[in-house]
């Protein structure tokens, strides 16, 4: 008997190793002939619970009851292998926690574009909303604020970043590829994409509600305020306002702003800068956790300390390892698939299971709690973040908890061996293989 890896399982090949269904092995029942035959006949078998209910491909013994006569369009059916070939051990039905920007409408002006997978159009997304955002060579992301906070991930390029805290004390920096950025709700800030290509990045608004489309922004309060009112505000003539646009810039194009450090000395401001820089290398950092299936950057409030509310792993995978199985016992989880291809199954009480596909550029949750794992199936590394509304990152890993009760009771719930549970790693690795 052996254990059929997760790859087969999917792929549902007619040179699949028939094995037989693990309970009536434990329960020491001799199987019937008919009982083998059945499973011979399906040409597929695994571990696991593949007939009770007998859901998946396996069970369809008719090749009419699995296949798919009617109306197809295969280019984006064949992104979804898990969707149109579910394991066996998927059962019932859950909402939907694929998402993608790539299916997303863009809005595109002259200095750039972007496009956005809100609660609007995701429902389970209830914590956070995401932003793909393109910024050209000296684009502009205008001066702006909004009710939410904002996380970013630079994907692309090099971008400047400016903001202002409550207390009046200004920043400005460069970030790269890798980096990060957190402005607290409420806090202004622009954007502006440098050097020869611009900036792309991933925005996350700590509100599943949020809207990039619905941000705060200088040119229209500017716009909509009477020419008076202007100028005794800021003591200047009211003809001085006579150029402003009268539509909102959102994302424009801008002249080359200059070395960084001319802007941070123009801004300096007599209260100082504030405490922690609103910036941070997440891609440099050295790992929190390393395997040989991969590693885990960690950037919380422990180390990227601006960041208070939202907190964040960027997670490698190599070929052939998982993500192991664990769950968020503190939030939901977002991801963004950065690199490779991965499969993600989610479990929830019921029982339910579900797995879906991911690719660069696709968006995935899971609910506070639920069990997930996921899969690198391509043959490169797999790149994902992970972020959670929450000043700190938790989890809780099904094998560091299964090797930290005692062994008698693991075993009588799972029907183990003590020299098998004892293989069982018991340092939570984050990635698997350890
Ligand atoms: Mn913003
Ligand atoms: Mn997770």
């Amino acid at each position: 008997m052996k254990l059929i890896s997760s790859d087969k399982r999917a792929g549902v090949g007619a040179n699949m190793e028939v094995s037989l269904p693990r309970r009536r092995m434990l329960a020491g029942v001799a199987l019937s002939a008919a009982a083998v035959s059945v499973a011979a006949s399906a040409k597929a078998a695994s571990f696991g619970n593949p007939d009770s209910p007998p859901e998946g491909r396996i069970n369809g013994r008719s090749p009419t009851s699995v296949d798919n006569p009617g109306p197809q369009n295969p280019a984006l059916a064949g992104q979804f292998p898990s969707f149109q070939d579910p394991p066996a051990t998927d059962v019932n039905g859950m909402p939907i926690f694929w998402a993608s920007f790539n299916n997303a409408h863009k809005r595109i002006q002259d200095g750039g574009w972007a496009r956005e997978v809100t609660q609007a159009d995701f429902a389970i997304s209830s914590d956070i909303a995401g932003v793909n955002m393109r910024l050209s060579r000296n684009g502009i992301r205008e001066l702006h604020w909004h009710q939410q906070a904002e996380w970013a991930i630079m994907v692309d390029g090099r971008c400047r970043v400016t903001a202002l805290d409550e207390q009046g004390r200004p920043q400005v920096a460069d970030v790269q590829t890798g980096d990060l950025w957190y402005i607290p709700a409420g806090l202004p800030h622009s954007l502006q994409g440098l050097g020869a290509t611009g900036a792309e990045f991933v925005l996350a608004f700590d509100n599943g509600r949020a809207t990039e489309f619905n941000t705060l922004m200088l040119t229209d309060w500017i716009a909509h305020t009477p020419p008076d009112v202007l100028a005794l505000n800021f003591g200047v003539p009211a003809e001085a306002f006579a150029n402003i646009p009268l539509e909102q810039r959102w994302i424009f194009q801008g002249e080359d702003p200059g070395p960084l450090a001319a802007d941070q000395q123009a801004v300096k401001a007599g209260r100082g800068a504030p405490p922690h820089p609103f910036v941070f290398s997440l891609s440099r950092k050295a790992p929190d956790r390393q395997t040989r299936g991969g590693f885990v950057q960690i950037a919380d409030s422990s180390n990227f300390n601006a960041s208070t509310t939202i907190a964040a792993a960027l997670v490698t995978v190599r070929p052939g390892g998982m993500r192991e199985l664990h769950w968020h016992p503190h939030a939901d989880e977002w991801q963004y698939y950065i690199k490779g291809a991965a499969r993600m199954t989610v479990f929830d009480t019921g029982p339910r299971a579900q797995t879906a596909d991911f690719r660069p550029g696709d968006v995935g949750y899971v609910k506070k709690s639920l069990g997930h794992y996921v899969e690198n199936t391509g043959s490169t590394d797999l790149v994902f973040l992970e972020l959670f509304k929450s000043a700190r990152y938790a989890e809780v890993s099904l094998s560091d908890w299964l090797t930290h009760v005692p062994p008698q009771l693991v075993m009588e719930h799972l029907n183990i061996d003590r020299e098998t549970l004892a293989r069982f790693s018991r340092t939570r690795p984050d990635i698997v293989p350890v």
